[in-house]
């Protein structure tokens, strides 16, 4: 069935459409180099897009090394449903996760001494090696050894345990979405020199170096190494306004849907909304859309964005409410309750991508993505039929 057969999930529902992800991920796989794989960056439930679908998904995929999370438990989300690929933990895991990550064969990003021993105690009491991706800090100042001589001493110190494997090693570009690319071009050419060191000094060549985000993807092709991280352009969107969006052709994955619940006509003067901060200027249609800010759609969207009904833009009129909010369909003609309302993505001719709206509500993409709420069903559409509806983790098709 099509996601508007489904009655329970009128209220609002984002819709993801796989059939983006699919081609986002081979518009990626089309840029970076022969010998690069792709780690597909799923914190945060997939930028709110749904970590579980996607990393199954991708399951069986030899272009793509694994998958990772920025916390264990996400990690362990992804184990249970059972995803089978390598998972790395991109921040700091703390130490009561060890003896749980050693053995669902997960990799902590390292940077502490403290986090080798508890690690190599942990493998140990499981007779494994524990596999660890070292972080290095190039120019992110936010977490990784530096590349320096002390550096080099910790990698030697991850070296000497019997116990641990050093699988990886990776930094992070602070930049790298600027037209001006001098900033990441320097993180890049520090991160070199730190492993040039690495297998100079100490004989060591680490089996996985990686450096790209997405923005890395798209215009920096001599930072590919041996795997890329692909986060915001996996799901259709872009790192930045100033990437050249020619680079490479993806489309966004979530489109976000309602329906109105109400139509009336309201007299000059008549206030909307709390704090009365909109009073129509004359005789007004106004439809009530029933999503607010408690789902994630942004309050500072109040009398500045707009949706799409029936093809065309709607202002939203008054302050968007936690649970609802009101349009001026005024100029809209026809317009009755049950009308689907767009509030990201396509309807006709009009599209609202999630960096317009983040833009005007002063909020960003990648969060707007993150924070559409729990409370809000994820639609997973493939080839226009509907595979499953997800609510908080369950299964509600
Ligand atoms: C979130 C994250 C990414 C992905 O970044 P995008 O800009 O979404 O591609 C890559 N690497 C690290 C370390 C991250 O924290």
């Amino acid at each position: 069935m099509k996601p508007e057969e489904y009655a329970h999930i009128k209220r609002g529902y984002a819709l993801i459409d796989m059939d983006a992800v699919s081609d986002n991920v081979d518009a990626m796989w089309d840029a970076i180099s022969d010998g690069t794989r792709m780690v597909l960056v799923i914190k945060t439930d997939g930028y709110g897009h749904g970590s579980i679908p996607i990393a199954r998904k991708y399951d069986r995929d030899e272009r793509i090394w694994g998958y990772a999370v920025a916390c264990p438990e996400e990690a362990y989300d992804l184990r249970e449903a059972g995803c089978t690929k390598p998972i790395l933990i991109l921040g700091y895991a703390f130490d009561y996760a060890y003896d749980d990550m050693v053995r669902l064969d997960i990799r902590p990003a390292v940077f502490r001494e403290d986090m080798l021993a508890e690690l190599a105690e942990a493998a140990r009491r499981q007779s494994v090696r524990a596999k660890i991706h070292i972080k290095v800090d190039t120019g992110m100042s936010r977490i990784g050894i530096r590349p320096d001589d002390e550096g080099l001493e910790f990698v030697r110190k991850a070296m000497s345990y019997r116990d641990i494997e050093i699988e990886g090693i990776f930094t992070h570009f602070a930049r790298a979405d600027e037209a001006d690319k001098r900033y990441a071009c320097r993180q890049l050419d520090v991160f070199g020199a730190f492993i040039g060191r690495i297998r100079d000094e100490l004989g060591l060549d680490i089996p996985c170096k990686h450096c790209s985000n997405s923005a890395g993807i798209m215009e920096l092709p001599e930072a590919n190494m041996d795997m890329v991280r692909a986060g915001i352009t996996l799901y259709g969107l872009w790192p930045s306004d100033e990437v050249d969006k020619e680079r490479l052709a993806i489309r966004p994955v979530m489109s976000l849907r309602s329906h109105i619940v109400y139509v009336k006509d309201v007299d000059a003067g008549t206030q909307i909304s709390y704090g009365g901060t909109y009073e129509a200027s004359g005789m007004k249609k106004i439809a009530t859309v029933p999503v607010g800010y408690g789902d994630g759609y942004p309050r500072t969207l109040s009398n500045r964005g707009e949706v799409i009904v029936r093809g065309r833009r709607a202002p939203i009129v008054g302050r968007v409410c936690m649970d609802q909010f009101m349009i001026d369909v005024t100029d809209i003609p026809g317009v009755t309750e049950g009308d689907m309302v767009t509030l990201i993505g396509r309807d006709g001719d009009e599209f609202i991508s999630m960096e317009e709206l983040g833009g005007l509500s002063g909020r960003f993409n990648y969060e707007l993505a993150c924070d559409i709420g729990k409370r809000i069903p994820r639609v997973y559409v493939s080839g226009g039929e509907t595979e499953d509806i997800i609510l908080d983790r369950r299964s509600i098709k």
